[in-house]
């Protein structure tokens, strides 16, 4: 008879958890995954999924101011129903939970429906049950945080905004990362009123300062009101809505007021700090490059170990645990060159250094850019514009970050991500053929470097 009911216990049915639970079950391992929501995790349920839905409704605004240019008319105005969008992608989000419960059953997994605490370092209790594993996986990602303030109680994070009773006609939008200008984007698409209010002095901290620049620009154009050095001081329910009370004595009243100032590990209550398991101030859990804890049957990955917050790493990292644990070992997660894209209206997509990342490591390099008026709109009668940037070690002549604002950015650039991966250089980028007529082609014939 096993020692352990289980080879792995899996905490956490999010990108990872499911992840790792499925390839270890297929590889033979008796697994379990407890999960106290529906399965997926944030990405599905309340992420990357939902938002992209939304992102495609709110693409609808511009389509039909658009198609005018081409010749189309509709003579009823457009209308938009916030209940049929909410209803349509219950159904969808609730088709893919049934998928991945199927995916984890089919794989030979068995699935918990229960919150878990972990009790010791090969013992997890769930619904009142203790079950002993081998190995203990946690990947119970993160959640979002509302900083202290008055009137905190009223503001909504991520996780409420998808399902809002009333569609909010006048939203404000704290933050200035990838949730903030996302949704800050969508809602303004969707046809709300949108203030989003920043604390620095450019939003998208960490991206290359052309692409902050160029896509705050862009979206002031399509009516966000952007406002940097923004600070709430206070949010009060007053007669006509809420009143968010900034800093410098503006007062703007809205209907909704969403909080995306980062997101924080879910590890409160799990029972780690009890076994001694090395957390970080912010309560992530440490883990070394085999995404073991200094409780060596205990491991951590994805958003809980708060190193790169994407579904794609938290995947890639489970594949490289799994391996480890039950395969050849030879896996591993190269950090470096992630490609990422933030669905802004216009999109963001980058892979690489920034350029002032790219100094900095190399001294000399070349620019390449180029901001132009995409063909669709010589037509259109949209004022969109897009960027390109190519940043160039001048010693390697290697690619060394590709960045781009404009449509589909993220599908452009997750093709050039290998191109760079593979160590493509300028001249290689000079010598493809471009394909035409497209906005991509633009990334193989920029001759003249401008910096
Ligand atoms: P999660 O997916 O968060 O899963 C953790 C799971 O653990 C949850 O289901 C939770 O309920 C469960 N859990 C927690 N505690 C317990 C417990 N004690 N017992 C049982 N279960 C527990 N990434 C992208 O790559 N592209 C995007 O476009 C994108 N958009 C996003 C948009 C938003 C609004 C947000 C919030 C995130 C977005 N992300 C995106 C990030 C992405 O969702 C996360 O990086 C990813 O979900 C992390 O996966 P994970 O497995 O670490 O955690
Ligand atoms: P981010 O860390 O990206 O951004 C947080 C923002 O809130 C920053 O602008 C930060 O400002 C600001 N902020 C932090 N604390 C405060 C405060 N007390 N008061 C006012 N502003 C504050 O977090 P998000 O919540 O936007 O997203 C979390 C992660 O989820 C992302 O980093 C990303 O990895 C992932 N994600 C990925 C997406 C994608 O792939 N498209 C989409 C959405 C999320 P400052 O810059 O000054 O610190």
């Amino acid at each position: 008879m096993a020692a352990t009911d289980f080879d792995l216990f899996v905490i956490g049915a999010g990108s990872g958890g499911v992840r790792a639970a499925r390839m270890a079950a297929q590889r033979g391992a008796r697994v379990a995954v407890a999960e106290d929501a529906p399965l997926g995790g944030t990405c599905v349920n309340l992420g990357c999924i939902p938002k992209k839905l939304y992102s495609y409704a709110a693409h609808y605004a511009e389509a039909f101011e658009e198609s005018h240019g081409f010749g189309w008319s509709n003579d009823a105005a457009p209308s938009f129903d916030w209940a049929v969008l909410k209803a349509n992608r219950a159904r969808e989000i609730g088709r893919l939970n049934s998928i991945y419960g199927r995916l984890l059953t089919d794989a030979g997994a068995t699935v918990l429906t229960a919150r878990a605490h972990v009790i010791g370092a090969n013992a997890v209790e769930v619904g009142g049950r203790v079950y002993t594993a081998t190995n203990i996986l946690v990947a119970t990602g993160g959640r979002p945080v509302v900083p202290a303030l008055p009137g905190a109680e009223f503001a909504i994070t991520s996780n409420e905004i998808f399902d809002l009773p009333v569609f909010p006609k006048r939203l404000v939008v704290v933050g200035g990362g990838y949730i903030a200008c996302e949704f800050a984007s969508i809602f303004r698409g969707l046809g709300a009123q949108v203030t989003q209010l920043y604390r620095g002095e450019q939003v998208l901290r960490g991206f290359d300062a052309d692409v902050r620049n160029f896509v705050a620009a862009e979206m002031r154009k399509k009516g966000v009101d952007l406002r940097t050095g923004a600070d709430v001081e206070r949010i009060e329910r007053g007669a006509d809505g809420l009143q968010v009370h900034l800093r410098d004595g503006a007062v703007i009243t809205a209907d909704s007021v969403l909080y995306a100032t980062g997101r924080q590990p879910n590890t409160a209550g799990l029972g780690l700090q009890e076994l001694g398991v090395a957390l970080s101030p912010e309560g992530a859990v440490i883990v070394d490059e085999h995404y073991a804890t200094n409780l060596p049957t205990l491991h951590a990955l994805g958003d809980v170990i708060d190193r790169i917050q994407l579904t794609p790493v938290a995947l890639a990292e489970a594949m490289t645990l799994v391996d480890r644990l039950f395969g050849s070992g030879q896996r591993s997660v190269d950090y470096e060159l992630i490609p990422t894209a933030v669905f802004t209206h216009p999109s963001i997509g980058t892979v690489g250094l920034t350029e002032h990342e790219a100094r900095a490591r190399f001294g000399k390099v070349r620019i390449y850019r180029s901001d132009f008026k995409a063909l669709k709109h010589t037509l259109s009668g949209n004022t969109e514009r897009t960027l390109m940037k190519l940043v160039v070690d001048d010693a390697s002549d290697r690619v060394v970050g590709l960045h781009m604002v404009g449509a589909d950015a993220g599908e452009i650039v997750q093709g050039f991500a290998v191109a760079m991966k593979a160590g493509a250089t300028k001249a290689v980028f000079d010598s493809t053929i471009g394909i035409h007529p497209t906005a991509a082609e633009e990334f193989v014939t920029m001759r003249d470097a401008v910096a």
